[in-house]
């Protein structure tokens, strides 16, 4: 277990406008989660980090923006609609529905095994031991497409983003002229009809993906799925800050991997829950593009102008959840503090990350000169930063721990000395040592 408690990063998304329950004011729905001010910067942060060093600063992968919901084909293809289940249990008493797996404290999905683990089991929500044989479940969303709601006219909102990728191989092999290896990325929604969301963001059932297939040629696979791991691994404690005491791996056995998979790594992080999955690396072989060319008949196999052969390429994934990373984030960087006898809570988050990289205030806000000053340094620094933040708000000791709350690295004071020599009061977060520096030239000191 994590020192940090979940009840206490759930207060403060709600309080600060990091995260709120989605349709609040309806009692909400389980699994369901908006993303507020705060929250959606940080959001962003993340997402472009991650597309910065997963696509920009890379010569062979690209980036593609599929559609939610795709021909349902698709997820016949790739195994989903037969495939892509969790193992249930029902409760004969309560009617209440649980994972199997995850109610026997296992990572196996295999049928027998839960059973024999569950045999004893009580139902966790009336106590009586009234559960059914475990089951598996299909987890795809369904929806219609047009105005006839039947068989034929069935779609699924997406389960993973990897879908159109695959799909997608071909018309990106050719439009970008790419030779194998190369990889193909995306960020966006999917959908799982989980059965039981829970851990705040952690398990939800509309999230959001990062991820990224590079197609090789089989005989690279071990050592492409090495690199891979190690990128997931690298990018959590170098791009994002991440203490490596809060990682582990965690290596699939075969009952736990999925039905694409034939090797998978996860990083583990340590939430406040307790170490679980937070970045999967996978290898799905030619799992994938084999079966859309059998479904589709259409030719995906690669020729290799070299040795004049002609394969299928192998796929190795790289596949992490941004409400994952979110709250790995915000795990990582919450601290309370004790400090001149006074509790503060504070985000330590790194620079690049903090929805506002700075906070100016006014030292009085009923002081005319110091508000005109402050109002001309905060229209500064907004054009050469962005996310500035105004905070007029209580005094000044206040405002220091909204912004600590919040993670702002840098608190800017316009105070009567700055009328005086054109410095202002420089405030770090961190370390809430106060120095003195010039306006002009501030925005050098604050990056
Ligand atoms: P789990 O075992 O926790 O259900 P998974 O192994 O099914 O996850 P993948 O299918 O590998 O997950 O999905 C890739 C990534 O998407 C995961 O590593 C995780 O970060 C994220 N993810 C998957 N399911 C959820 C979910 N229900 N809520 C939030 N994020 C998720």
């Amino acid at each position: 277990m994590s020192d940090v408690k979940m009840e206490d990063i759930i207060s403060l998304c709600k309080r600060r406008g990091f995260v709120f329950p989605a349709s609040e004011i309806y009692g909400g729905l389980a699994g369901f989660y908006d993303y507020g001010p705060l929250g959606v910067e940080l959001a962003n942060n993340i997402k472009q980090l991650w597309w910065q060093a997963m696509v920009r600063e890379s010569d062979n992968i690209f980036g593609v923006d599929g559609a939610i919901i795709q021909n349902p084909k698709l997820w016949e293809a790739s195994g989903h609609v037969a495939g892509f289940t969790d193992p249930l249990v029902d409760c004969k008493n309560c009617g209440a529905r649980h994972r199997a797996d995850h109610l026997a404290g296992t990572d196996s999905t295999d049928l027998k095994e839960l059973k024999e683990l569950l045999k004893d089991k009580a139902c966790p929500t009336c106590g009586k031991k009234t559960l059914t044989e475990p089951r598996f479940y299909n987890m795809m969303m369904k929806t219609w497409v047009g105005p006839i709601e039947d068989d034929s006219s069935v779609a699924y909102l997406r389960p993973e983003t990897a879908g159109s990728i695959f799909t997608n191989y071909e018309n990106v092999r050719e439009t970008m002229r790419a030779k194998l290896p190369f990889g193909i990325a995306q960020i966006g929604k999917a959908f799982r009809n989980e059965i039981s969301p829970r851990d705040f963001i952690f398990r939800v059932r509309e999230l959001e993906q990062m991820e990224m297939q590079y197609f090789i040629k089989p005989d690279m696979q071990k050592e492409v799925y090495e690199n891979w791991r190690q990128f997931a691994w690298n990018f959590l404690i170098e791009r994002l800050g991440i203490a490596e005491s809060n990682l582990q791996w965690h290596e699939h056995d075969e009952k736990e991997r999925a039905h694409y998979a034939a090797a998978a790594h996860d990083v583990y992080f340590k939430y406040p829950q307790g170490f679980k999955e937070l970045w999967g690396t996978h290898n799905r072989t030619d799992f994938d593009l084999s079966n859309h060319m059998r479904v589709s008949g259409k030719d995906l196999q690669y020729f290799d102008e070299e040795t004049k052969e002609r394969f299928t390429p192998y796929v190795i994934e790289s596949s992490v959840g941004v409400g994952r990373m979110f709250l790995a984030v915000l795990t990582n960087a919450y601290h309370e503090e004790e400090i001149n006898g006074e509790t503060r809570v504070v985000l330590k988050l790194a620079p690049h990350l903090a929805p506002y990289r700075v906070a100016v205030s006014p030292l009085l806000k009923n002081k005319p000169e110091l508000v005109v000053k402050a109002r001309e340094v905060y229209a500064m620094l907004k054009k050469e930063i962005g996310n500035v933040m105004w905070d007029d708000n209580g005094n000044i000791g206040k405002r220091y721990r909204r912004q600590d709350e919040i993670g702002t690295p840098y608190c800017v004071t316009i105070d009567f000395q700055t009328l005086d020599d054109n410095t202002v009061t420089v405030r770090n977060r961190d370390t809430t040592a106060q120095e003195r520096l010039k306006i002009e030239g501030l925005t050098e000191g604050l990056l």
